[in-house]
């Protein structure tokens, strides 16, 4: 089973992936986590990609389908249940990835902007174990601290005011074309990640059938 996550940034595609992987044994590919892997490695190609990513552009379909494809080949051969978060991001990546593996569901996330940014913003995570915590929403116990291994919290360089508005407005531009696509396919539903997490979780597993 493949599903693709959509929505803006901010919008809880990584908080309902964890949910599916944890509870579900799905396999989490977010292109956002991997590209920034990539960047972390180092080197020239790790420096060029960066660039895209802290203007809040998209990285090249070339690189980006490329990511994907290594990553997703074994999991797919394995028959493992995957959701995909962040890919595809346009129309060109749907079809690279339609030429790869049929998608069962689209999930179409919506969540009011004023939202996204406080998510966005108030993140933070710890550079030892990857918690993910939120200074507004779900604050560590102590400031700025990891709650498991006392780690101190770190923010994506990405996450400021000026990027968010540059990847929602990319966002915007292409989400119309993306949600066509899937659309005619008839895959696509929506999720209102307005509320409390168990609200979401609920209406996820309304959708995949999930017990
Ligand atoms: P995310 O963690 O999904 O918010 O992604 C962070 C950044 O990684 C984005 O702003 C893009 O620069 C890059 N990125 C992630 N996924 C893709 C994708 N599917 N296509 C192109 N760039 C991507």
């Amino acid at each position: 089973m493949i599903i693709v996550l959509m929505g803006p940034p901010g919008c809880g595609k990584g908080t309902i992936s964890s949910f599916l992987s944890e509870k579900y044994d799905y396999i989490h590919i977010s292109t956002g986590d991997l590209i920034r892997k990539e960047i972390k490695d180092g080197g020239d190609f790790a420096r060029k990609i960066n660039e895209y990513v802290l203007e809040g552009k998209l990285v090249p379909d070339e690189i980006t389908n490329e990511i994907l494809k290594k990553n997703i080949l074994a999991n797919i051969a394995a028959k493992k249940n995957i959701i995909l978060d962040g890919y595809p991001r346009n129309i060109d990546q749907a079809k690279y990835l339609e030429n790869i593996i049929k998608v069962d569901y689209v999930l179409n996330v919506t969540v009011d902007f004023d939202v996204i940014k406080k998510r966005i913003l108030g993140r933070r995570s710890c550079p030892t174990c990857g918690k993910i915590y939120n200074v507004y929403y779900q604050p560590p116990k102590q400031d700025n601290l990891c709650d498991d291994d006392k780690a101190i919290l770190v923010q994506r360089t990405d996450d400021n005011e000026e990027t968010i508005n540059k990847r929602v407005s990319v966002f915007n531009e292409n989400n119309k074309a993306l949600f066509e696509f899937y659309q005619a396919k008839n895959v696509l539903h929506e999720i209102h990640n307005d509320k409390d997490i168990q609200d979401t979780e609920k209406q996820v597993k309304q959708v995949l059938n999930l017990k």
